[in-house]
């Protein structure tokens, strides 16, 4: 499993890991969440940014933007959302 040299984690994600991150985000308290269309459009623009690794980690920040598209205050450290 090839693992991030920062962070330690793995760098390619499979959709469990993803789903899982998502739902261990979501379920957390007093955490304000996008709206979905709000979320869709976001990630949109990830999916045509040349900054998205393997559908899912933005090379910029290094998060996974299947979570931090979601967040409410998420943003795009490239300001294209
Ligand atoms: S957060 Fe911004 S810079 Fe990062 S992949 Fe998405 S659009 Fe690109």
């Amino acid at each position: 499993m090839e693992k991030c040299k920062r962070c330690g984690l793995k760098t390619v994600l499979s959709e469990s890991d993803i789903d899982k991150m998502v739902d261990e985000v979501m379920a957390m308290k007093g955490v304000r969440l996008a709206d979905e269309n709000v979320y869709l459009k976001r990630f949109e623009a990830c999916e045509e940014c040349d900054k998205l690794m393997y559908g899912s980690t933005c090379a910029v920040c290094g998060c996974v933007m299947q979570v931090r598209a979601r967040l409410a205050d998420g943003r795009c450290p490239k300001k294209k959302w």
